[in-house]
């Protein structure tokens, strides 16, 4: 959705005075340097010519006026979108390059979202001079305008901002993981596949499931948390758009984290893991021709499926994939997830040529086979299935009376086939089944169901 220009000045100066009521004289000279307890220092940038070295962080209202300077000195080639606001009303902002020309050339959408823990800071100033370094390299660099002329790209610097910008305006010092609900926002979206939030492990063969198993709410899933208004605007702001590529930033390690988060490879590998193995391994090498020593400390190649490093629920990532259709992986780009500023040109120099040329990887983005934009998107249903993923035993809920069930592999072959009792309600088991994806058809309604 586009900007209301209007409510964003008003925003954005309401961010200013708030700004500067809190600002403290200082020495015009120093900077203000903040040490972290750990020694890191923090230093932060009150205007927005102290970026031009991108060695600061900008303070809330700097960034702000960033985002608008950007729309105003590019209007050709972009514009701001506000995806929504935070629980303290600060916005959420993505800068969104589509250039205006003649041809009718169907550009797909890329979508870059970082910060959505927010002390996980390192990703905020990557994405922010991602925006300026192709903006200002459009029409001079070749490689940035033939992306920008074949790509719509959104850039969301920072999804968490009331995390971020936990101590105020003014510093990222004392920046939290969680939005001002304490809620981890990156466990808060809907699961696939319908998974409760909390699932148990398979029990051993013969033995009973242990745990809280939550029937899907919606076809939904269980969420521990009510959906929160940061990614209930952002569920919206993906929905309103086709993003076919896109990557949430983290800190913390410095790993490339493909789908699923929700399994391990080992349960359900996703369908385009290889294309995702290529993918990870083209942007660690690259990185690494600058650097070497990173993309080390959690796995020598670099990069894994999620759910191999540790498994999630409630991640964007799968949710993505899953219910828009969209290619999204994680990436993990700095060990520490508060850099010190005076190391954030360091990090660009290395990254900066890898998260560009991943934005390219979208004309070679396989057609997502899980999400809406495949065949399995039109399932819409009455049916209810839990627990799933199941083991064995599974109750489906919300038959037609005595119609015919059957349940169908990936590839539609037909796997079994029973009459639905007179009360709606059949238990299933799935014991005998290989770990999968299958579809549960009951006259015109179907719903996925996962074997584990
Ligand atoms: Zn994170």
């Amino acid at each position: 959705m586009k900007m209301n220009k209007t409510l964003f000045f008003m925003a954005m100066m309401a961010a200013t005075l708030t700004a500067s009521a809190q600002l403290k004289p200082r020495p015009d000279a120093f900077p203000p340097v903040q040490e972290q307890p750990d020694g890191k220092a923090v230093t932060m940038a009150s205007t927005v010519e102290e970026m031009a070295d991108w060695d600061r962080y900008p303070t809330y209202p700097v960034y702000l006026e960033m985002m608008q300077r950007w729309a105003e000195s590019f209007p050709q080639l972009c514009h701001v979108d506000t995806i929504g606001t935070s629980i303290r009303g600060r916005l959420i902002l993505s800068l969104y390059i589509d250039v205006q020309t003649d041809d009718d050339l169907y550009r797909p959408e890329f979508f870059y979202s970082s910060t959505i823990h927010g002390d996980e800071v390192t990703g905020f100033v990557m994405m922010l001079r991602l925006i300026d370094t192709l903006l200002n390299g459009y029409n001079s660099n070749p490689l940035y305008t033939n992306l920008i002329n074949r790509t719509r790209i959104s850039i969301n610097p920072l999804a968490n901002p009331d995390g971020t910008y936990r101590n105020g305006n003014n510093t990222v010092q004392g920046a939290v993981r969680y939005n001002a609900n304490m809620v981890d926002l990156n466990r808060n979206y809907p699961n696939p596949f319908g998974v409760a939030t909390a699932t148990p492990p398979c029990p051993p063969q013969g033995g009973t499931v242990i745990g809280d198993i939550v029937p899907p709410r919606g076809g939904q899933g269980g969420v521990k948390a009510a959906l929160q208004p940061e990614n209930q605007a952002m569920i919206e702001y993906m929905e309103a758009h086709h993003f076919r590529l896109s990557a949430n930033l983290h800190g913390g390690a410095e790993v490339m984290n493909y789908p699923w988060d929700s399994f391990t490879s080992a349960e359900m590998p996703h369908p385009s893991a290889s294309w995702w193995q290529e993918v990870c391994k083209r942007f660690v090498d690259t990185s690494r021709t600058y650097d070497n020593s990173h993309f080390r400390d959690t796995y020598n190649c670099g990069y894994t499926a999620g759910g191999d490093w540790y498994v999630i629920t409630g991640g964007r990532q799968d949710y993505v994939n899953y219910y828009l259709g969209c290619n999204e992986m994680t990436m993990e780009i700095s060990t520490q997830k508060t850099l010190s500023s005076n190391r954030l040109p360091e990090y660009w120099d290395f990254l900066q040529h890898s998260l560009v040329n991943y934005i390219g990887e979208i004309h070679n983005a396989p057609d997502n086979p899980i999400g809406v934009e495949s065949p399995l998107s039109s399932l819409h249903s009455p049916l209810t299935v839990y627990p799933n993923p199941a083991c064995d035993i599974v109750t489906v809920d919300g038959l037609q009376p005595n119609c015919k069930i059957e349940l169908f592999d990936i590839a539609e072959h037909r796997i079994l086939s029973v009459s639905a009792p007179s009360e709606g309600r059949v238990q299933l088991d799935l014991a005998t089944l290989r770990p999968g994806v299958y579809i549960l058809r009951c006259g015109t309604a179907a719903t996925k169901l996962v074997k584990r």
